[in-house]
């Protein structure tokens, strides 16, 4: 499960953050995640669970916004939410396509107390 090493290494930046800041504990971390970003949000909820307890994030809100995949298409330039990184276009059929938004895995803002 390769969340937990996300999850780590989330947990590591938004603690240098902290200290940066002198604050003794994250309140709030908000992410941005897309759908084709290959992250599971189940395992994801689930590794923040487990690492949280030891950290400064112990107490903080998690908050996870979900970015809804879209590709276009490069011939005739229609765009279209898709579910997979590689697809083809609805319109033309076309395998020209490429992704817009969805394949995002970032830190939005940090909150500390
Ligand atoms: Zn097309």
């Amino acid at each position: 499960m390769h969340e937990m090493s996300i999850v780590a290494s989330i947990v590591d930046i938004a603690e240098s953050e902290a200290k940066k800041a002198n604050a003794n504990k994250i309140t709030e971390l908000e992410m941005d995640i897309g759908t084709v970003s290959g992250i599971e949000l189940d395992a994801l909820n689930f590794a923040f669970d487990s690492i949280k307890p030891r950290t400064m994030l112990k107490d903080a809100e998690i908050k996870i916004n979900i970015i809804q995949a879209k590709s276009k298409c490069v011939d005739c330039k229609h765009e279209f939410k898709t579910e997979n990184v590689y697809t083809l276009c609805p319109e033309c059929d076309s395998y020209k396509t490429e992704i817009l938004q969805g394949k995002e895995m970032k830190v939005k803002s940090i909150l500390v107390d």
